[in-house]
């Protein structure tokens, strides 16, 4: 009989994916479904999106299915009622109507507590609150809750932005106290055994009745862990509209003026800050074979003279803050090969600055760097990024979070690094 296999399912943005892997982490199957309105998605175009990537399972993965684990973006909520119908419609995280309430809260509430997930509870609430309440869930709760047949309880990533106290994972008093915070769920570790597929989804979707649904996690975080990165100092950097910085640490690090926090990842935590700039002042600029063409003609061991500093619009957050920093596009040399080895000169410099100033905030330095996102795959500016970071920069083969979630799946809690990192084996 063949071993087990894990499927991570995950809710992004623009849609959903399911990646299945076997025990050894082989990837033996993938698809993809995108919202038909990312925008304005909803628990049922979720709902929807489940159906058809568990409907696109191959019939012999199917029965070798023994886990399974959700991710979804984080911050996104909805309330729903006892039979977890949503009441209301889920707001997304981009979602701005709940702004104001956000800033109301964290003035009123005691300690620096991510509230963006909170404070659009707390709208929903005011909007939809009543007697049929029964939950409130994150996005990744909700589409868990399908496949159990009951509420699970949520995990510290999910949690975070919901003001969670990371460390002791649970709910401060004063968030407990406002009136969707009773209807929270209980805290556990991404990984942590949630039970068995519910009955009604295992006939539905024809799954093993002793498949294991499993804690989740968000999507950046189930990114972060398809690296496979799990000891203090390993970083990953994510080269897509925005450069992303994520740094796993011994030491726990929240800078809220630098947008600056941390994930709990076992014992280790997971810092991480976005500065502005980014691939998009490139799209700007140039389409992706022009990029290709020209940093073929890049000489990544000279230095460029140009200085620069690509932000797509005016204001800076990390790893400077300052609100009203121009951008800085200019001169623009006649040669486009030149101009694009200054920009890629620039953002190689605010990468690294990042991790400078994680470490100056009080986190591990970073020691190895990977990569991901649409300019990882360029060789010119990956050497320009390990000459101003001083560190080796990694390819690495994984960065779908499907691919993450699928490997949460099958591993379960021991994917978190052990107490002792340097004891820690992967297996
Ligand atoms: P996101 O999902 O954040 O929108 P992606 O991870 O898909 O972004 O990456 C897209 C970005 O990658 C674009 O901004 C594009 O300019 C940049 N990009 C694509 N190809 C290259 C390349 N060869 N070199 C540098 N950047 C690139």
């Amino acid at each position: 009989m063949k071993a087990g296999a894990a499927l991570g399912l995950d809710f992004g943005t623009s849609g959903a994916r399911a990646c299945v892997i076997d025990h050894t982490e082989q990837v033996l199957f993938e698809a993809q479904v995108d919202f038909p309105r990312p925008r304005e998605q909803s628990p049922h175009d979720w709902a929807d999106a489940l159906d058809t990537l568990l409907g696109a399972l191959p019939a012999d993965l199917r029965s070798r299915l023994a886990f399974c684990a959700v991710d979804a973006t984080s911050g996104t909520v909805l309330l729903t009622d006892a039979g977890l119908r949503p009441v209301g419609p889920a707001l997304a995280y981009f979602d701005a109507r709940a702004h104001a309430l956000a800033l109301e809260l964290e003035r009123s509430l005691p300690r620096p507590l991510q509230l963006d997930a909170l404070a659009r509870l707390l709208w929903l609430w005011r909007e939809h609150g009543g007697p049929r309440v029964v939950h409130a869930m994150h996005q990744a709760d909700w589409i868990t809750a399908r496949l159990l047949g009951r509420a699970p309880p949520t995990d510290w990533h999910n949690a975070l932005k919901t003001g969670a106290d990371a460390a002791s994972a649970s709910w401060p008093d004063a968030v407990r106290a406002l009136p969707p915070g009773a209807l929270l769920p209980a805290i556990v570790a991404p990984g942590t055994e949630l039970g068995r597929v519910g009955r009604a989804a295992a006939r539905r979707f024809d799954l093993p009745p002793a498949l294991v649904l499993r804690a989740g996690t968000t999507d950046g975080n189930a990114g972060f862990i398809a690296t496979g990165a799990t000891r203090p100092g390993q970083a990953v950097t994510t080269l897509g509209s925005t450069l992303s910085l994520k740094l796993l640490s011994s030491t726990r690090v929240d800078a809220p003026e630098y947008g600056v926090y941390s994930h709990r990842f076992g014992p280790l935590w997971l810092a991480s800050g976005a500065s502005n700039a980014g691939g998009a002042v490139l799209r700007q600029l140039f389409t992706d074979a022009r990029l290709q063409e020209l940093s073929s003609r890049i000489d990544a061991e000279t230095d460029s003279p140009l200085d620069l500093y690509p932000l797509p619009a005016p204001g800076e957050r990390f790893p400077v803050r300052d609100p009203l920093l121009l951008p800085r596009l200019q001169p623009r040399p006649a040669d486009d090969a030149a101009y694009l080895h200054g920009l890629l000169q620039a953002l190689a410099g605010i990468e690294a600055a990042g991790y400078r100033k994680l470490a100056e905030l009080g986190a591990t330095p970073a020691a190895a760097v990977f990569t991901t996102g649409g300019g990882a795959r360029n060789p010119a500016w990956t050497r320009l990024r390990e000459r101003a970071l001083g560190l080796p920069v990694h390819l690495v083969p994984h960065t779908q979070a499907a691919f993450g979630a699928a490997r949460l799946a099958l591993r379960g809690t021991r994917l978190l690094p052990s107490p002792d990192p340097g004891a820690f084996h992967g297996d």
